[in-house]
C-alpha cells in the first residue's frame, strides 16, 4: 500500500470523529471591510462578485434552511451522521456581534460536530473569540478559523490589496490558539509577485506559528477584476503547471509534518474565469502532484528542521 506524503484532511476527521464528517457550506448575506471601504476598496485585485461560495445556496436563504436542505440531500446519498457548519463566503466574522451570534447560534444542532468560520486576519476579536468559547462549552461543538492570508510577503500582500499584512494574521492565530480553537491558513501558491523563497517562507512561518491546518490554492482570474485586466494587458505572467506542482512539493517539504491538508489546488467558478487551473481539472493536478512526490520520495515535513534553534542542535546529545 502506497504510504501518505502528507497529512490528509478527510482522514483526519474520521480520526477525529471517529467516521467520515461531511462540510456543509453556508452562504450569509456579508461583505468584507477590504471590498465596503472600511479597510479599503474594492478589495483584493482577484475578489470577484461572489466570493469563494460560488457553488452555495442563496444567502436569502436561513441558516437553518440551508442547513436543512443540504444536510437532507447528504443524508440520503451517503447515509452521512455527522457535520461541520461551514460559514464560507466572504468574512464571516464581519459582523455586528449579536448578528455573529444569531447566525452562529442557527448551526448549533444535532449531528453538527464543528463550526468552521472563514474570516480575514482582521476580522477576528477577543469579544467575538470569548462568545464561540461559550458556543464550544455550552454544546460541546468543536470551533475551526479559516485565515485567508495568501503569501506571507508583505510587499506582494500590499500589490494583490490584502488591506492588512503579515503582523495581523500572527496576531490572528495567536489568539485562536489561546482560545483553543484550531486555524486554517489560506495560501495561494502561484501569485505572480511570490518566488519559491516565498513559498519556503510561506510553509516555515506557518508550521513556527503553530497553525493546525493548510488550503493551498492555485490563483484564478475572473473577468472584471483589476487582476482579470492586468492579466489582459499581460501585466504579469503566471507559471506553469510544472513549476505550480514543485510549488506544492517545496511547500510540503517545509511544513510541519503534523499540519493537516485541508487541499493542495483550488477550483473556480465558470463563468467569467479567464485563467484558472492551466485548463487541467484539479484532481488531475492533485494527481500529478502525487506521483511526483512518490517519484521523488518526497513528503510533508522533509525539510522541516529549521525550528528550535537549528545551529545548536549539534551541542544536544539525543
Ligand atoms: S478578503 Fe476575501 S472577500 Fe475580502 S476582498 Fe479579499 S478575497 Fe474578497
Amino acid at each position: 500500500m502506497k504510504k501518505n506524503r502528507y497529512r490528509i484532511y478527510s482522514q483526519y476527521l474520521k480520526e477525529k470523529y471517529g467516521e467520515k464528517v461531511y462540510k456543509i457550506p453556508i452562504n450569509l448575506p456579508v461583505t468584507c471591510p477590504n471590498r465596503d471601504g472600511v479597510i479599503a476598496k474594492g478589495g483584493c485585485i482577484f475578489c470577484g462578485e461572489e466570493g469563494a461560495g460560488f457553488e452555495n445556496l442563496e444567502h436569502t436563504i436561513s441558516v437553518t434552511e440551508q442547513l436543512n436542505t443540504n444536510i437532507a440531500y447528504i443524508q440520503k446519498k451517503y447515509k452521512a451522521r455527522k457535520f461541520i457548519a461551514y460559514f464560507q463566503n466572504f468574512t464571516n466574522t464581519y459582523l455586528p456581534l449579536e448578528k455573529f451570534k444569531e447566525y452562529i447560534l442557527a448551526a448549533c444542532k444535532e449531528n453538527i460536530v464543528e463550526i468552521a468560520i472563514s474570516t480575514r486576519p482582521d476580522c477576528i476579536n477577543d469579544v467575538y473569540l470569548d462568545f464561540l468559547r461559550e458556543v464550544k462549552e455550552k454544546n460541546n461543538i468543536n470551533i475551526s478559523i479559516e485565515l485567508g492570508l495568501q503569501s506571507v510577503n508583505y510587499h506582494t500582500l500590499k500589490k494583490i490589496n490584502r488591506g492588512h499584512t503579515l503582523a495581523e494574521l500572527i496576531d490572528a492565530v495567536l489568539r485562536i490558539k489561546n482560545y483553543g480553537f484550531e486555524s486554517c491558513v489560506h495560501m495561494i501558491l502561484n501569485l505572480p509577485w511570490d518566488n519559491k523563497e516565498d513559498v519556503i517562507e510561506g510553509a516555515k512561518i506557518i508550521s513556527a506559528l503553530g497553525v493546525e491546518q493548510v488550503k493551498l490554492h492555485s490563483l484564478y482570474i475572473l473577468k472584471d477584476t483589476v487582476m482579470g485586466s492586468m492579466y489582459e494587458n499581460k501585466e504579469f505572467e503566471i507559471i506553469s503547471l510544472e513549476e505550480y506542482i514543485n510549488s506544492v512539493i517545496i511547500f510540503l517539504e517545509y511544513l510541519n509534518p503534523n499540519i493537516i491538508v485541508q487541499r493542495l489546488i483550488g477550483r473556480a467558478p465558470k463563468e467569467n474565469t479567464i485563467f484558472c487551473n492551466w485548463n487541467t481539472s484539479w484532481w488531475k493536478i492533485k494527481d500529478a502532484i502525487d506521483e511526483k512526490m512518490e517519484k521523488l520520495d518526497s513528503y510533508q515535513g522533509k525539510k522541516f528542521n529549521y525550528l528550535n534553534g537549528k545551529a545548536i542542535k549539534q551541542f544536544i546529545n539525543t
